[in-house]
């Protein structure tokens, strides 16, 4: 790791005032900060982890390029850290909104780091630290130490403290090993008031339970995995360190499978369409082509979403030789139990057959939930019949990004600039 600069951790009083509030710090929320900030507004941007980036930072590549996350999350960072006019409250949620547009009073809650500014990331306390706590970032398939920080790219770029453990007696170790004294146990949670003109919601998707669609065997059987699982496990800091291997027996992958719509476009489940899915499975299809050359990918779909000049992408992948695509859903996974490998039923809606086919490791694609259905906005607001936002122009609490639709990044970095000039004229007639 290498080391890095000093941040500043604000604010240090109480009350902080802002053009835009940003809650929700992905690549919407960031984007709407960023935007705001550049005409010379004030923009705060509230995010509840210790980290800026939301699911983006947790990506292997990018489709359709390919590229890395760390190419779009860095040009950012660096607009971000040259921008005096951005206030960052990472471990933060906000607790209330009173007001009306154009003057809200916004409540938010800093949860402790229990580490200060003085962090270099040098890494000195995690290297002794004894504890070690479940690793959600890579989907719970490995552990980090009670001191950790959140990534490489990471955004403060320094340690944070699992609450759980800072009453630990063993964490006494990990501030001993720090030359610097960047390591505060006793640090308690603290709530501000930001006073803001407009309010943007930024905070994104989580995945369909996959545990809900019985059918398909997650939960059940070890080598069925969901997308996200994927990411993580191509990832070069994942918990394979890039290896995609399945999960019940670390063998290399011969034959996988991808389950498109698990839990979308479902009147059991999601009955929407989570527009992301087949081209997150296809660019994962090249993962598995890229290590395993000689492998066989067969992808099981409805119809196959690629809007616009997605569609280039869905034709390259086509062209592969190695990758069959088969238009049917997957109605059913079983295990033979004699090798760990999954059997997937589907009917073939073309050819008018029913086919069973053999993989290694099933892939569900599963849908995106907008996080509000959880989290929100503590105001009066208007959702869909899916728990999305509706923009809602009467409040001024602009929903933007995944919150409203599922997006892909460049469609949500579209939504985050219209929301941004919508924040902007919150409160003013226009
Ligand atoms: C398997 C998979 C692969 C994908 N691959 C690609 C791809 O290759 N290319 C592509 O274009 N798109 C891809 N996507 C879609 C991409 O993930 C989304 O477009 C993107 O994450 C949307 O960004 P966002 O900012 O709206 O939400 P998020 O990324 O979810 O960010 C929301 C942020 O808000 C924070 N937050 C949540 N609740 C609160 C709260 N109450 N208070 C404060 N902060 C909060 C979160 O911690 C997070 O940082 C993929 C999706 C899936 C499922």
């Amino acid at each position: 790791m290498m080391e890095s600069e000093p941040v500043e951790i604000k604010p240090e009083s109480n009350e902080t005032i802002a053009d835009t509030l940003v809650v929700g710090g992905g690549i919407a929320g960031m984007t709407v900060a960023i935007e705001t900030s550049e005409v010379g507004k004030k923009a705060v941007l509230v995010e509840r982890e210790p980290s800026l980036g939301g699911r983006v930072a947790s990506m292997n590549l990018y489709f359709p390029k390919l590229c890395p996350p760390a190419c779009g999350l860095e040009i950012n960072l660096r607009r971000i850290r040259s921008n005096p006019n951005i206030e960052i409250l990472t471990l933060s949620e906000v607790e209330s909104i009173s007001g009306s547009p154009g003057n809200y009073n916004v409540t938010v809650k800093i949860n402790p780091r229990y580490i200060n500014a003085r962090c270099t990331a040098c890494g000195d306390c995690e290297r002794v630290c004894e504890i070690e706590r479940v690793n959600v970032r890579n989907e719970g398939l490995d552990k980090t130490k009670a001191i950790y920080l959140p990534h490489l790219l990471a955004y403060p770029p320094i340690y944070v403290v699992d609450p759980v453990y800072a009453g630990d007696d063993r964490m006494k170790k990990c501030v001993e090993a720090c030359q610097y004294n960047a390591i505060d146990l006793d640090m308690q949670p603290k709530t501000i008031t930001v006073n803001a003109k407009a309010i943007v919601w930024a905070t994104g998707w989580k995945p369909y339970d996959a545990a809900k669609i019985d059918n398909l065997g997650f939960g059940q059987y070890k080598n069925v995995i969901t997308s996200l699982v994927m990411e993580r496990m191509a990832s070069a800091d994942g918990p394979t360190e890039g290896k995609i291997i399945r999960p019940s027996d670390g063998k290399e992958i011969a034959r996988i499978g991808f389950v498109q719509c698990a839990g979308s476009r479902d009147e059991n489940h999601l009955p929407y369409c989570s527009a992301v899915c087949c081209l997150a499975s296809m660019k994962q299809a090249t993962y598995v082509r890229e290590l395993y050359p000689e492998a066989e990918i067969h992808l099981f779909y409805i119809d196959v979403r690629s809007p616009g000049r997605l569609e280039d992408f869905y034709n390259k992948v086509q062209d592969d030789e190695k990758i069959f695509f088969h238009r049917g859903k997957v109605g059913k996974i079983s295990e033979n139990p004699e090798n760990g490998n999954l059997i997937l039923e589907a009917e073939d809606t073309l050819k008018g057959t029913y086919s069973k086919t053999e993989v290694d490791m099933a892939v569900l694609a599963v849908g995106l939930v907008p996080s509000t259905l959880e989290s929100p906005p503590p105001i009066d607001t208007e959702f869909d019949e899916y728990g999305f936002m509706r923009v809602n122009e009467t409040n001024g609490v602009i929903g933007c990004g995944t919150v409203i639709r599922p997006f892909d990044v460049a469609a949500s970095v579209q939504d985050a600039t219209g929301a941004t000039l919508r924040a902007i004229n919150v409160g003013t007639g226009r």
